[in-house]
């Protein structure tokens, strides 16, 4: 039957790719102009501690809140602004947005340890190190307050130049977190070149605990990993419960995900700062 219906098929899956290729060119010229459309938004995803049920971290994720289409996520577009460079303003903006919104916090009062930001490989290789440190200075965060995320991908092609900058980063005080550990290459040996402080365990391997004894035994290796080097270790992904403490059980007890919240826009999580320290505040 489908053999028959064979040239139905091609045609209208032709059709169809036609229909999809127009609109992811029409998406990607839309891309050019969203930044200065101020289309950007900056979400917020919070880090708690399980064990003190409180925030110690967020992470900013970026959106693209479309004229037409709404909001849309940044697998969709990130690999795009990554083909054509936009990234590095698009990360530019990124970083800003968020030391902005920090030293809003700070303004109002309120404190949030650590804040992660995704960079992308092109971005570091762009004059990243001396933006990033004319950025921290002009919203006076402490380096400390800024967590830089990167792939294994990113750490993977060997770059001396990129080494010495990274080195020279850390060395004034910024984190660097290896993002979707455990996704990339194998090979661990950018753990011995680069300065890491944080191992972020991909939720791909989150999903199957506390069932599915291959996840639990790789969790439990990346954390061994992690503690072995004396370094942190967050996971991401975690939807349930269960995930939590099952985490927190192996030693890993940060975590991110849809079981505490998802990515919020910063009045969100300015409410949820707000009901902390209030807290706190009771309790003295
Ligand atoms: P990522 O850095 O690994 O971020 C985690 C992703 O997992 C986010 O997707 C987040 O919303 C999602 N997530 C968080 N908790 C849960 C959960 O409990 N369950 C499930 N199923 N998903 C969860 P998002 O926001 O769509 O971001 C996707 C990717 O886009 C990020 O992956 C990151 O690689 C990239 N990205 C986001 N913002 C930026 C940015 O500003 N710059 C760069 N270069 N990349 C970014
Ligand atoms: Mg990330
Ligand atoms: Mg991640
Ligand atoms: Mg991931």
């Amino acid at each position: 039957y489908r053999a028959r219906q064979g040239n139905h098929d091609v045609l209208f899956y032709s059709s169809e790719m036609n229909r999809r290729s127009l609109e992811r060119i029409k998406l990607e010229t839309d891309l050019r102009f969203a930044l200065d459309r101020r289309e950007f938004e900056l979400h917020y995803q919070p880090q708690y501690d399980v064990r003190t049920q409180r925030i110690v971290g967020a992470e900013a994720l970026i959106r693209w809140r479309h004229r037409e289409k709404g909001l849309i996520s940044p697998g969709l577009f990130i690999p795009f602004a990554e083909e054509t460079g936009l990234i590095v303003q698009i990360g530019d903006w990124v970083l800003q947005q968020g030391l902005r919104q920090l030293a809003t916090w700070r303004a109002q009062g309120l404190h949030l340890p650590r804040l992660a930001i995704n960079v992308s490989g092109l971005q570091l290789r762009s004059g990243f190190a001396d933006s990033l440190l004319a950025h921290l200075a002009q919203w006076q965060v402490p380096p400390q307050q800024l967590e830089l995320e990167m792939t294994e991908t990113i750490l993977m092609r060997d770059n001396e130049r990129m080494t010495q900058m990274l080195a020279a980063l850390s060395e004034s005080g910024l984190r660097f977190a290896l993002d979707d550990f455990g996704t990339g290459y194998s090979n661990l040996s950018y753990l011995q070149h680069f300065q890491i402080d944080l191992l972020k365990i991909d939720r791909t391997f989150v999903q199957g605990l506390p069932d599915n004894s291959r996840d639990v035994a790789l969790v439990r290796s990346m954390v061994q990993i992690a503690q072995n080097l004396g370094l942190g270790v967050i996971a991401e992904g975690v939807e349930t419960a269960a995930q939590a403490e099952f985490l927190t059980d192996l030693g890993c007890n940060l975590i991110q995900g849809y079981y505490y919240h998802p990515a919020l826009p910063a009045e969100q999580l300015t409410e949820l700062l707000i009901a902390q320290q209030g807290g706190d505040s009771a309790a003295d």
